[in-house]
């Protein structure tokens, strides 16, 4: 048995995975100079990168905006919303950090200041406090090492992003929570990293740092010294400018890495250790000897990614596609199934409103496949329930998630079932006036596990739809029960409208089973055509489970169908 000693001389690892002593060792990862740098990348790229090394890691993001959640944020605001098993609606940050290091992420690993300060509030509603005067220090800054710390004795390393730049205003209270934690803990426990940007200027020829050393010194006047200094570039760093980072800014200089651009952020784990990321943390944590990494598994990630053969064509047909980051993990799942196939799936963007008003046919000849993604509100569904019926009809493989799948009923229940008007409560707003028959329904009960949860018309919009990780049992024969390989799933959900059950006998006498079913029988999970080659609608994402090492069933069979069609055309 190999053993690892940190500075405290604690057994911080036995390569083996027997029992250890410690407390986790703490990575605290901040931005600089401006925002969009891929900071969670990096993040999840040293995550991987421990544990390659043989390390336990678990990431956890802090977000400064005052949104108790992104749950009810906007995707063209804030991207995609990222669920997690246990039904937190979180950044989609954690979705880089479940595909680096295929750690499920749970409610636990992300929190934004509206949380902080709504716990704390509700903390001294109840008196909690005793009567004290309430403040930013010490108790909106305990709230938030008491949020870092949770679980710390369950990993080597955790991992915490604190988003926005420094100098952000309400960052204020996590920057100076984290200096106080590093404080609390031993000497040693507890590294900084700070990613900066290294603008080049064409003029000069010249990479430049001032904008790293502001940035620096920003962080320093809040008393954070960085330990390590993560430099996006377009081109290497060269040795002058290196030295004068590590002077300037006090690091040593080979603790500033270079981030270049990367062609695919799949690259990122073995750039940033080419680059020394995972040794100069080891050596900041003074981990001597450094366990060696296996990086076998991003090696054969790369490799597939580098080295495809051929092309497939997508369609997502969407509405929030002029910010691909709305769809970041469908787009990553469907990268993920082109690498199980060795193609590479180049997607593009639809947007389903065009078609509401024309023609379908013209904007969706020629892709291999089609996609139709998760979605609120009424705006561009005539268009998406038009490209349900061009996949039907041209027997095109179509994959509908969530919206996507009530589309593809909706669709089935117009053209094929003879419910010509069809339609989702959800676009119903004025009560008494029904423009649908509703083939999908407003949920307002369900069992999670056992028990019952209920809800009403008129509830708080935030966090009260069947969100996280629900069972589903598939019809045994079916598609669907073929590509997982099993009758038993479990996937994370995020919907408050639902399949009535009660159109099932007449959707599957037009041809549309529904092969996959809550375990108790209520809630329509899955549908698929059976006179299709591959046309699939699921209730649930399965894209949040993807991992490019281990790409989601749906995904890869998905492009495998994708591929076949190519061969077709
Ligand atoms: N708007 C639909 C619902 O709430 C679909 C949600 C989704 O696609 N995530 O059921």
């Amino acid at each position: 048995m190999q053993r690892f000693f940190g500075t405290a001389g604690q057994l911080i690892l036995t390569s083996h995975g027997s029992s250890r002593t410690n407390m986790a060792r703490f990575i605290f990862i901040t931005g600089g100079v401006v925002s969009s740098l891929g900071k969670g990348l990096a993040s999840a790229a040293l995550g991987a990168l421990l544990q390659a090394r043989g390390y336990s890691v678990r990431l956890r993001k802090l977000d400064p905006y005052l949104n108790v959640d992104p749950g009810t944020m906007s995707p063209f605001e804030h991207g995609e919303v990222f669920v997690t098993d246990d039904g937190a609606e979180t950044d989609l940050d954690l979705g880089h950090y479940e595909r680096f290091t295929g750690v499920a992420a749970r409610k636990t690993d992300s929190v934004s200041s509206g949380r902080i300060y709504s716990n704390v509030l509700e903390k001294e509603r109840r008196g909690d406090y005793l009567g004290k005067t309430i403040q930013v220090i010490p108790h909106v800054t305990n709230e938030i090492k008491d949020f870092i710390a949770i679980g710390e004795d369950e990993v080597d390393f955790m991992l915490c992003e604190i988003g926005g730049t420094v100098g952000d205003i309400e960052g204020l209270p996590f920057f100076e929570a984290i200096r106080q934690f590093s404080q609390d803990k031993p000497r040693g426990q507890c590294i900084f990293m700070h990613l900066t940007l290294l603008p080049y200027i064409k003029a000069s020829g010249e990479l430049k740092t001032k904008p790293t050393q502001h940035s620096v010194k920003e962080l320093r006047s809040i008393g954070l010294a960085p330990d390590i200094l993560v430099c996006r570039s377009e081109g290497p760093i060269p040795k002058k400018e290196r030295e004068k980072l590590a002077l300037f800014c006090n690091v040593r200089p080979d603790s500033v890495i270079a981030a270049q651009d990367l062609s695919t952020i799949y690259d990122a784990p073995l750039a940033y250790h080419k680059e020394g990321l995972d040794q100069a943390v080891l050596d900041a944590f003074q981990i001597s000897p450094a366990p060696k990494p296996d990086l076998a598994k991003w090696e054969d990630v790369s490799d597939r990614i580098h080295n495809a053969e051929g092309e497939v064509k997508v369609a997502i047909v969407g509405k929030y596609t002029q910010l691909e980051d709305a769809y970041k993990s469908i787009a990553e799942a469907l990268t993920h199934g082109g690498m199980a196939n060795r193609v590479k799936v180049k997607v593009e963007w639809v947007d389903a409103e065009v078609f509401d008003t024309e023609d379908a046919a013209p904007h969706l000849e020629g892709f291999h496949a089609i996609l139709v993604p998760g979605g609120f509100g009424e705006r561009g569904t005539e268009g998406k329930i038009k490209a349900a019926q061009y996949a039907r009809e041209h027997k095109v493989p179509y994959l509908g998630i969530c919206l996507g799948m009530q589309m593809a009923v909706i669709e089935a229940a117009r053209n094929a079932a003879g419910i010509a008007e069809a339609g989702s409560e959800e676009f119903d707003h004025e009560a008494g006036k029904r423009r649908f028959e509703p083939v999908v329904y407003h949920l307002k009960e369900w069992v999670q596990g056992n028990h019952k949860v209920e809800r009403k018309v008129g509830d708080d919009k935030g966090g009260t739809m069947r969100l996280g990780a629900y069972n589903a049992v598939l019809a045994e024969g079916s598609k669907v029960a073929e590509v997982y390989g099993g009758t038993q799933i479990e996937e994370r959900h995020r919907h408050r409208y639902e399949v009535d059950i009660k159109y099932r006998e007449k959707l599957e006498k037009a041809g549309l089973n529904f092969s996959g079913m809550s375990p108790d029988g209520r809630l329509p999970e899955i549908v698929e055509w059976s006179d299709h080659p591959w046309f699939i609608g699921v209730q649930y994402h399965p894209e949040l489970k993807s991992k490019p090492f281990d790409p989601h069933p749906l995904f890869r069979d998905f492009v495998r169908a994708a591929k076949d069609s190519s061969r077709l055309v």
